[in-house]
């Protein structure tokens, strides 16, 4: 992952699989964030859900030079995990507002580690819409903005869905 690489199929459908069994700890329902990443995640996770059906599956659509301003910016509480960017540091000296933890960038997220990642993206990733938009199950939210504006935006189409 360091080096902006994606963590192995075999790997991510694996801990899927064990969380979706029914019984399992989120057989009453579920949100996935990150996964499926390719078009062979998401025919695993048809596999993985054995006819129960998702309801959508939503792409949250933010451009490119966004995307990578969010990235190198970013920072982490290597304690709590929390984030931060450059533009809105913890208030004392890269200091966690939140538990006191060092605040520092993530080693995935230099500038060559990014590159990395939105090229898989555009190579993985993007075939994933066409997969969902075929099916009727595509949703596009625009990720840009506040994280609270998004989040509403996110409620308003799940809301949307569940009432249908
Ligand atoms: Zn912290």
């Amino acid at each position: 992952m360091d080096s902006g690489e994606l963590v192995p199929d075999e790997i991510v459908v694996g801990v899927v699989e064990e969380c979706l069994a029914p019984g399992g700890p989120l057989s009453d329902g579920f949100v996935l964030d990150g996964f499926p990443r390719t078009v062979h995640q998401a025919q695993e996770l048809n596999r993985v859900l054995d006819g129960r059906p998702l309801d959508l599956a939503i792409n949250l659509d933010v451009p490119r030079d966004i995307v990578l301003d969010r990235l190198a910016g970013r920072r982490v509480c290597e304690n709590c995990q929390r984030v931060y960017h450059v533009n809105l540091p913890p208030k004392v000296n890269w200091t966690c507002d939140t538990c006191g933890g060092n605040v520092v960038q993530r080693d995935d997220d230099t500038e060559e580690a990014i590159d990395r990642r939105l090229e898989l993206y555009e190579e993985q990733t993007v075939p994933i819409i066409e997969f969902y938009r075929e099916r009727g199950m595509l949703a596009q939210v625009s990720g840009i903005g506040e994280g609270d504006d998004v989040f509403k935006r996110l409620v308003q189409v799940v809301d949307a869905r569940r009432c249908a």
